[in-house]
């Protein structure tokens, strides 16, 4: 089955990210799949501050739904937040 997310090309902008805070009318998950789809990589303190907290949760959700997603350590070395959080790489769609 074909990927729908390739890694990216090019590195996370800022702008994206608020852009997918700020989206009106989509869930949850809908954000979460336009991060991973700019991203690959999604670190848990991305998703707190896309305000959504329950993104462990979220994550099984779209594990259910058929996305092949994986925990991983935090890539992020800018990230200060140790090794408590980590993150999440989409590597597609069962
Ligand atoms: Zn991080």
């Amino acid at each position: 089955m074909r990927s729908e997310f390739p890694p990216p090309a090019k590195p996370w902008r800022g702008e994206n990210l608020n852009r997918i805070k700020e989206l009106p009318g989509l869930t949850q998950k809908e954000r979460m799949l336009l991060a991973f789809k700019a991203k690959g990589t999604v670190c848990g303190s991305t998703f707190l501050e896309m305000h959504i907290p329950r993104y462990a949760a979220r994550v099984a959700d779209l594990r259910d739904d058929g996305y092949d997603i994986v925990r991983v350590k935090c890539p992020y070395r800018f990230h200060d937040h140790g090794r408590q959080i980590a993150s999440y790489e989409m590597r597609g769609r069962r």
